[in-house]
């Protein structure tokens, strides 16, 4: 179904698509299964997606960065789920740490770290969610205090993307009070963290290839000069600005990643024969394919109208909230029924639409669960 084009889309955004697409096919989706029996992509993996120039693409150059927009993201983030790679974890490391750092980062910060994450050789992870709760982030007990020059950290935290391969790593840390504005981010560095230690993979149901951990902070000493922002008790704040943009990029995977399935399932029912005749003469599977089809179409217009209103800076929490928990109910939803078309090759991981089905049901949970979204948005109303 063509004759849509998305209007944020130009020329140089249709490039830096094409050139992921052509980053993905080759150096990512042939490694698939065994980037999943070992819980991560391999060190390369980042360092080529760097030389490419696809990390950081909206990152000034002056950092290292492409010097683009969140198009540009958005190109990457689109090209990967329609080809369904679950195992690069792109938007952690490219659209939501290094924003951290370049909205609210020290020049040195920038300086340091920036260039090295944008060329893959720094991996980035943030580490929000705790064992005991990752919704309600205001609870954070991970404590960062205070020894002169330095932030003495202990804590646990709980599922964070790019956990073992992380070298730098955002932590959500209390600094002061209870409630939100005791929060702080401080960017942790492995290199420097003596007391830092991550648990093993966590095996999960989905995104087989992504490496999920517990980090551990026993006593980690970091420089204050790592506190994120000009002051303490800033990041409640700070993550409530960059929550939005981290959803729009589940949003666009997401939506991109519906529009894949619809397409696997429509060419697999063309060419299974059941009962002496194509499957896709039979009228559930038409009828099927054509509400998800319709269903993916209109999420995928509301979704440029986001990125459209984010690219121009006005979209606000709860309109990204939206994007979020309809764009990822819905592929589950869309997962599911195109799933069905496969019959039993559907519940194979070997097939696309088997990986994009396990990967779905994730996405309405983190980036905030979809329930949290749906709760922003009702206080917005
Ligand atoms: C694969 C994976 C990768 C992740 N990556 C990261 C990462 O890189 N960094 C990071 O910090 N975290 C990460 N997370 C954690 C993720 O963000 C949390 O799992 C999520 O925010 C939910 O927190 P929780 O699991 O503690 O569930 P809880 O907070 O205990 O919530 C459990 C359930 O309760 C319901 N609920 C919670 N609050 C409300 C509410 N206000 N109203 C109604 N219902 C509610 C929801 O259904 C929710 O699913 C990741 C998680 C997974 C599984």
């Amino acid at each position: 179904m063509g004759g849509y084009h998305s209007p944020w889309a130009d020329e140089e955004t249709h490039q830096v698509g094409h050139l992921a697409r052509s980053f993905f096919e080759r150096s990512v989706l042939p490694h698939t299964q065994r980037f999943g029996a070992q819980h991560r992509v391999d060190r390369e993996t980042w360092t080529e997606a760097g030389r490419l120039g696809l990390l950081c693409p909206s990152i000034p150059q002056e950092y290292g960065g492409g010097g683009g927009t969140f198009a540009h993201e958005a190109a990457v983030l689109w090209e990967q789920g329609r080809l369904a790679d679950d195992c690069l974890p792109y938007a952690i490391h490219s659209t939501v740490v290094p924003h951290y750092v370049e909205r609210y980062g020290s020049e040195e910060q920038k300086r340091r770290w920036l260039p090295a994450l944008a060329a893959g050789t720094l991996v980035g992870a943030i580490a929000m969610s705790e064992p005991s709760g990752g919704s309600d982030l205001k609870r954070v007990r991970t404590v960062a205090r205070r020894e002169g020059d330095h932030y003495v950290i202990s804590g646990a935290k709980s599922f964070v993307t790019n956990g073992s391969m992380a070298g730098l790593v955002l932590v959500v840390a209390r600094t002061g009070e209870q409630g939100a504005h005791g929060l702080s981010i401080i960017g942790v560095e492995k290199e420097h963290a003596t007391g830092l230690s991550h648990g093993g993979p966590l095996k999960k149901i989905g995104q087989h290839g992504q490496d999920t951990r517990e980090l551990f902070l026993d006593d980690v000493r970091v420089p204050v000069e790592n506190l994120i922002g000009e002051s303490e008790g800033r990041g409640f704040a700070q993550l409530m600005a960059q929550l939005p943009q981290e959803r729009l990029a589940i949003a666009v995977g997401a939506v991109a990643q519906a529009e894949y399935a619809v397409e696997l399932a429509v060419r697999y029912a063309k060419e299974r024969t059941v009962f002496g005749g194509p499957l896709w003469d039979l009228q559930n599977t038409r009828l099927t394919l054509a509400d998800c089809a319709t269903e993916v179409r209109i999420a995928r217009v509301f979704l440029d109208h986001c990125v459209v209103r984010h690219l121009s800076g006005g979209l606000d929490a709860a309109t990204a909230s939206q994007s979020k928990y309809h764009s990822t109910d819905l592929l589950s939803s869309v997962a599911d029924r195109c799933l069905q078309v496969f019959g039993g090759y559907g519940y194979v991981l070997e097939y696309p639409i088997a990986r994009i089905y396990a990967g779905a049901r994730v996405q309405r949970i983190y980036g905030g669960a979809n329930e949290v979204m749906r709760e922003l948005v009702a206080r917005s109303m």
